[in-house]
């Protein structure tokens, strides 16, 4: 065999190392490629209109990373507001401020301060749909009432606005720094507490996909019972059906700051305005009593009363239809279940007023669900008793 003279020998080892770097960079430029493509392929779906796919959407992912543009549409149902009642109470303030950290986020922010700001961008949402609204108070002072009357002041302005809802905003405090979820309060024990949990659970609904707190309670819904044996005053004494949020909590550090931000704060407000958007949309149930029978009837006489499904005012197709659920209706007289029909054709429940009935008047409760789970709002008459 031949030798292979030096200069040949030479060529051919750069002709592999020119070799090998034309493959490195062959190699290199394939491998940008691919990722080039990969990301651009990303980039289209996070941007695609549907935004990214939700499957694909890591569930640590729900709780806001940044802020999403305010955008604050009124939805076409909210046009079920018009005409609706709704007191809104900014919590305390008129209540005595104790100082220190009382109602206070780690840094001092006012928990009074951010419900009332709640509260005017609620008014200002309910309004736009054609809502009459009634603010309990609308300045950041104190009224100089002692708590107990602050409070029956509150739950007196839904009475005397003969309120469809009563709604009073709240910020939650804990001793644990890291809590910080959504809840609704109602008070279990007044006879239009149907009525207000059909409410409280649109609230919360609306609340929840507003705010995408990091963690949430394995029922958001609850009785005002469990935090004192005789309820929250503002919703025990109000007599419509009535609602408290705690929608998130000041003495979290994290939350103090967000709520410090007047759009933060408008956010909520729009939160709990879909959730009573809603609500109107369900459907508000009530009852009436034949006009005859409002001077009084005897005992044993049959009572008839109207329900009406707070749908059907509405008119459109199925407007001919009655939409109740008939194994909801209850009818009670001075606290006690009585037999009761349906008349499905004058759309009324008869019953008979006991014959054992003392006193000059009775209570009479008249409840039902329409086919939205809403009960009636003032389910109580009271009518006077003739000998
Ligand atoms: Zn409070």
């Amino acid at each position: 065999v031949a030798a292979i003279p030096d200069k040949v020998a030479t060529r051919s080892r750069r002709t592999q190392v020119e070799f090998g770097v034309w493959m490195f960079l062959a190699g290199a430029a394939v491998s940008a490629l691919v990722v080039t493509t990969l990301l651009w392929g990303e980039l289209r779906r996070m941007r695609a209109p549907g935004g990214p796919d939700p499957l694909r959407t890591p569930a640590y992912a729900y709780a806001w990373a940044a802020m999403p543009d305010p955008e604050f549409p009124i939805p076409p149902y909210a046009q079920y507001l018009a005409g609706v009642t709704i007191v809104v109470d900014p919590g305390h303030v008129g209540q005595r401020d104790r100082g220190g950290t009382w109602k206070r986020g780690p840094t001092g922010l006012r928990e009074a301060e951010v419900n009332l700001r709640v509260a005017r961008h609620l008014r200002a949402f309910l309004e736009a749909a054609g809502a009459r609204v009634v603010l309990t108070r609308d300045e950041d002072r104190s009224l100089d009432l002692p708590d107990r009357a602050d409070l029956l002041a509150r739950a007196r302005a839904a009475r005397d606005a003969d309120a469809d809802l009563l709604i009073s905003i709240h910020h939650n405090a804990s001793k644990s720094p890291d809590a910080n979820y959504t809840s609704v309060f109602y008070h279990s024990a007044a006879p239009q507490h149907p009525a207000s949990l059909a409410a409280a659970r649109h609230v919360l609904g609306g609340l929840s996909d507003a705010l995408r707190l990091e963690s949430h309670l394995p029922c958001g819904v609850l009785s005002d019972k469990l935090c004192f044996e005789n309820g929250f005053a503002v919703l025990r004494e109000a007599n419509v059906p009535a609602i408290l949020t705690e929608a998130s909590f000041h003495s979290n550090p994290a939350e103090e700051q967000r709520l410090r931000d007047a759009v933060y704060n408008r956010r909520e407000a729009y939160g709990i305005f879909l959730g009573l958007a809603r609500w109107a949309q369900a459907g508000l149930p009530r009852i009436e009593l034949e006009r005859a029978e409002h001077a009084g009837v005897r005992r044993g006489q049959e009572i008839a009363v109207r329900l009406h499904d707070g749908l059907s005012q509405r008119g459109g197709w199925g407007a001919d239809r009655w939409r109740i659920l008939p194994d909801t209706v209850v009818v009670k007289v001075d606290g006690e279940r009585v037999s009761a029909t349906l008349d499905e054709r004058r759309r009324c429940v008869r019953f008979r007023l006991p014959r054992t009935l003392r006193g000059q008047s009775c209570e009479v409760l008249v409840d039902f669900a329409n086919v939205f789970g809403q009960h009636v709002g003032h389910p109580v008459l009271s009518i006077p008793v003739t000998p």
